[in-house]
């Protein structure tokens, strides 16, 4: 068994985040030799409900962080209402969150963050060597080529949270024993490592064929649920509400991701996010409809055969995966039910009425500056569908107009990459004036 795990869970009061605390406080329970404890969780709103969860946490987490001092009264305020002050600080402000991410005491970082604002910080957990539980696949949409050699230098695990990629990873262990094996020396020299420390230190899969490094795999295959309006006509989609854009058939999830599941931009995102994290071309990823949302994802290997990963849609699975990996061990999450007929549909895709999902294609096939200027519109036009300023199928609209507005760099600095952020932003909110939703 490992040593005790350490973790710092950014976006505690979202969705994956109140999920992580109910996965630490059963592998607490599990495996108590382990030491599990949360050292930090951090809120952006609802700050009641980020007390409450630190409260609610064995030990009490000894900082909890807030975006700004607006919010850092409140918190003041229910940390004694709580009786918590002489057990743990508040600290405030995006450094405060790059502190919770980089604490030389943490092991693994949940980036649970919702959106751009959780960038700097899961950068910084990669950049400090920590384990990584992603959530947050915008950061890879925005900056895959930066996270991912930023891992490679200190040596960071990034363990997807996104379930399709969890999948994905798990469909994928004996590639990687494949690959750790092959890179090898035949007669290794004599190490002076222990044993116990060699078997835990992250494996890289660094060879395979001329354009991807995973070997014998042929294609990746991302399922997505198709969302509340899979069997809607274009005119339904057009005329969607807010509310029904809301009513996700299979996930409770976040607002924000909601809304990309009903476009489908979500699935765009994580072909960006897939081709990243695996490294491999979009020309090697699929999507296809699998309404029942229990396979999470797919494997096609070089021989034909097809590796999936089941489950019932629930993320404590995935994100126990990314805690506990390489171990398994029991999981609040509820088994798959086998004294039911399960009917598991796999679906081609309907590119017409999901225009989002070949954006995705596009910008994974080009990369550069494409992925923060998708985001960054994305981001844009979600809070204005939610607020009936544009409809639905306007979200997929501005996006694309952004994108074919934007003079595409192949290889851009963080720095150019944050001041696309901005000006896509900007971009997408001034085509959305040229809407009309009457
Ligand atoms: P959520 O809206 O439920 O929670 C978002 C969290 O981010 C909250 O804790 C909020 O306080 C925090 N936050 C929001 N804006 C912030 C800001 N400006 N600064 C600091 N913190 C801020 O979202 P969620 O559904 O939990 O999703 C979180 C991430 O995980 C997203 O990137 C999403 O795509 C990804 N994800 C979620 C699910 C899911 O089932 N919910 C599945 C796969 C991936
Ligand atoms: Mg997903």
């Amino acid at each position: 068994m490992r040593d005790g795990r350490r973790i710092a869970i950014l976006g505690a009061t979202g969705s994956i985040g109140a999920a992580t605390l109910d996965v630490v406080a059963s592998l607490q329970k599990h495996a108590p030799t382990e030491n599990w404890e949360v050292l930090s969780v951090s809120g952006h709103s609802r700050v009641d409900k980020l007390v409450e969860s630190a409260r609610a946490a064995q030990p009490v987490p000894r900082t909890i962080v807030v975006s700004d001092e607006q919010n850092a009264t409140l918190a003041r305020e229910e940390i004694a209402r709580h009786q918590l002050t002489r057990h743990c600080e508040l600290d405030v402000g995006p450094d405060a969150l790059v502190r919770a991410a980089t604490d030389v005491d943490v092991d693994t970082v949940v980036a649970g963050i919702v959106g751009r604002a959780g960038l700097e910080s899961t950068l910084a957990a990669v950049e400090a060597g920590k384990r990584v539980g992603l959530a947050n696949k915008e950061t890879l949409v925005i900056a895959g080529p930066v996270v991912t050699a930023a891992a490679a230098r200190s040596g960071s695990e990034l363990l997807p949270i996104d379930s399709e990629h969890s999948a994905i990873y798990q469909c994928l262990a004996e590639a990687r024993c494949l690959a750790a094996h092959r890179s090898q020396p035949k007669n290794p020299p004599t190490s002076s490592i222990n044993p116990a420390e060699a078997t835990t230190a992250p494996q890289r899969i660094e060879f395979g064929s001329a354009d991807h490094s995973l070997p014998g795999v042929r294609r990746l295959i991302l399922t997505a649920s198709g969302g509340p309006f899979l069997d809607s006509t274009r005119e339904e989609m057009e005329a969607a509400t807010p509310k029904e854009a809301l009513n996700h058939p299979t996930w409770d999830m976040g607002e924000k991701i909601t809304i990309d599941s009903a476009t489908m931009m979500n699935k765009s995102l994580e072909i960006i996010e897939a081709k990243w994290l695996f490294d491999v071309p979009a020309d090697r990823i699929e999507v296809v409809i699998h309404p029942q949302s229990i396979i999470h994802s797919l494997v096609e290997f070089e021989d034909g055969s097809v590796i999936a990963q089941l489950s019932p849609p629930d993320m404590r699975l995935p994100i126990q995966y990314a805690l506990t990996y390489p171990d398994r061990l029991p999981c609040p999450a509820p088994p798959l039910e086998r004294t039911q007929r399960w009917d598991m549909s796999l679906i081609p895709v309907d590119h017409e009425r999901f225009p989002a999902l070949e954006l995705g294609f596009e910008v994974a096939r080009v990369g550069g500056t494409a992925g923060v200027v998708l985001n960054g519109a994305n981001e844009t036009a979600v809070p204005l569908f939610l607020s009936g300023k544009i409809r639905f199928t306007d979200i997929a609209r501005l996006c694309k107009q952004t994108l074919l507005d934007h003079n595409h760099e192949t290889s851009p600095s963080l720095t150019r990459l944050l001041e696309l952020d901005t000006w896509s932003r900007k971009r997408a909110a001034q085509l959305a004036e040229t809407i009309s939703v009457a």
